[in-house]
């Protein structure tokens, strides 16, 4: 799942990015309005997390752009504290959720997490298929309830198809979601990962069907 972090302090949005990857977050970062309006405009993100005081452009001003482009992004927006305008019209503009600084970064976190699950449309912490189970407060999988080994990548491929189950994932949607813009991913990448996820979830008689030209495809369970 790729996200954006709009957030002009830095030393904050540092910290957070890196915890945010180490959770298996794909993350592009903004510093301020301008950039994050520009990136939102050309990429299309799975969450993005706004600070409101943003410099060049105002953070409720990117957030109306994006809105008029686009309502399905989830929006996490962040405030300073004692600012209920700026919750209230945040709210307004079309934001998901909020969060006030300081903020506990367990409670970002749950909050990401909650917010990425509803716009993928999944309502809880675990996903099934079959004898497959993918906990994503925890990120692993698991297989008859023995924890599967897989890399940080390949549980990214997995989160994808389970989540797109039944419907043809294409080879670019997932470059594109786990990428970012310093570490890009080509397709031969992803036919590696595939490849490695077939054999792990084979003995289990799970299968990734290759639709030649199109993608990959996890079939719907019945
Ligand atoms: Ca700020």
């Amino acid at each position: 799942m790729r996200l954006m972090l709009a957030e002009d302090d830095m030393v904050l949005r540092d910290g957070l990015t890196r915890s945010l990857v180490q959770s298996g977050y794909v993350v592009d970062t903004a510093s301020n309005g301008q950039e994050a309006d520009h990136a939102l405009s050309v990429q299309n993100y799975d969450l993005l997390i706004l600070d409101l005081g943003l410099p060049k452009l105002d953070g409720l001003e990117v957030l109306r752009r994006l809105r008029f482009r686009d309502k399905a992004t989830p929006v996490l927006i962040l405030t300073a504290r004692d600012s209920i305008e700026d919750r209230v019209s945040g709210l307004d503009f079309g934001a998901d959720d909020y969060l006030t600084k300081p903020f506990d970064l367990s409670e970002l976190e749950a909050r990401v997490r909650a917010l990425v699950r509803r716009g993928q449309g999944a309502h809880s912490n675990v996903m099934r298929h079959g004898p497959l189970t993918l906990n994503f407060a925890g990120r692993r999988a698991y297989m008859n309830d023995q924890p599967l080994d897989l890399s940080a990548r390949e549980l990214g491929v997995l989160e994808i198809l389970m989540m797109k189950a039944g419907q043809v994932v294409g080879k670019d949607q997932l470059v594109d979601k786990l990428s970012n813009w310093e570490e890009g991913i080509g397709h031969n990448a992803i036919e590696v990962y595939v490849h490695r996820l077939r054999k792990k979830l084979e003995p289990a008689g799970i299968q990734i069907r290759t639709i030649r030209g199109l993608g990959y495809l996890l079939e719907k369970e019945q």
